[in-house]
């Protein structure tokens, strides 16, 4: 009796082996390439089992100044569908797809958004800052024209990312277009129940202190939506660096307007933050997830999570 069961085990074991090595069973998925870790979540959501997803940039990478690595080529080489955020952001995308020799669709996920232009991108969020101040016209290193890339940080926008990708893969993988498509459709409804919370939780920050520094200038699209003002010592891209005369306006700034709340991110050194909480005498809030979810066992590991987190890390730090 015992023994029966044993060898019953072992031949299930060999039966799931051969299962699970048999070339069909990979190649029946869509394999699919995204950039970083947001467009994976987003993807694994729309996706689930018909998808074999790569993600590039994994999590807590910074996707601005990532260097693409052989084994990233031969991912796009094998690829059926590369997902992409666009709006610049993935600044190295062209040249990785071209020495990898894809010859698929590269699909835009942020196709249809009005992006914030650079020049914009101040005194967004709150109508009491806007043009308050001869200071928050400075700018760092942004070109004409320059669009800011962060459009996930928008609850509304991540619905329409969701909408192209839910497409992009019914269009790649037609046989399952209706699972994309009612996937696709669940998973709005959590986008549109979630902004509607983070908007209600949100309105415990008192209007007139609705200003925040973060490391990196990653945050206007969350502050268009949610009234609230995101300054930062670094540009859109982490690749540039303020000079000491930046960082010494923005300490003024920080004194005249009485900025009390910083943020460190999960993708840049905290370090510049820090010395201005030092020399501002202001506190450090916490972590925002900006450009890049957390592993499994962080606070910010799907889209949905990320934004719970961040709301909530700001609700605390304006009404503790
Ligand atoms: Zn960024």
């Amino acid at each position: 009796m015992h023994r029966l069961s044993r060898r019953l085990f072992l031949a299930a074991l060999a039966t799931l082996a051969v299962a699970t090595t048999s070339p069909s069973w990979a190649a029946d998925k869509l394999k699919v390439v995204t950039t970083f870790t947001i467009l994976g979540d987003m993807v694994r959501n729309v996706g689930r089992e018909h998808v074999a997803l790569t993600t590039l940039v994994g999590p807590d990478g910074d996707a601005h100044v990532y260097e693409p690595t052989p084994a990233d080529a031969r991912a796009l080489a094998q690829a059926d569908l590369v997902i992409v955020n666009g709006l610049g952001f993935e600044g190295w995308i062209d040249r990785l797809v071209e020495a990898s020799g894809y010859k698929g669709p590269v699909v835009v996920a942020s196709e249809g958004i009005a992006g914030i232009k650079a020049e914009e991108d101040q005194g967004q969020g709150h109508g009491d800052a806007h043009g308050s101040d001869e200071k928050s016209e400075k700018k760092k290193d942004h070109h004409e024209g320059e669009l800011d890339p962060h459009a996930w940080q928008d609850l509304a926008n991540g619905r329409l990312y969701v909408a192209n990708i839910a497409r992009a893969l019914a269009a790649a993988d037609t046989a399952h277009a209706d699972d994309y498509r009612r996937r696709a459709e669940a998973y709005d409804r959590e986008l549109v129940a979630l902004d509607r919370d983070i908007r209600s939780r949100l309105d415990a920050v008192p209007g007139d202190r609705r200003k925040v520094i973060t490391s990196h200038d990653a945050f206007q699209y969350f502050g268009r939506a949610y009234g609230i003002n995101f300054h930062a010592p670094v540009g859109l891209s982490t690749e540039s660096e303020p000079s000491a005369g930046e960082v010494a306006a923005l300490i003024r700034q920080m004194r005249d307007e009485g900025i009390r709340v910083l943020f460190v991110e999960n993708v840049t050194d905290p370090r510049l933050v820090q010395q201005l909480a030092r020399e501002a005498d202001a506190v450090i809030g916490g972590t925002l997830y900006s450009d890049s979810l957390s592993g499994s066992n962080g606070p910010a590991s799907t889209y949905l999570d990320m934004f719970r987190h961040n709301a909530s890390e700001i609700v605390k730090a304006f009404t503790t």
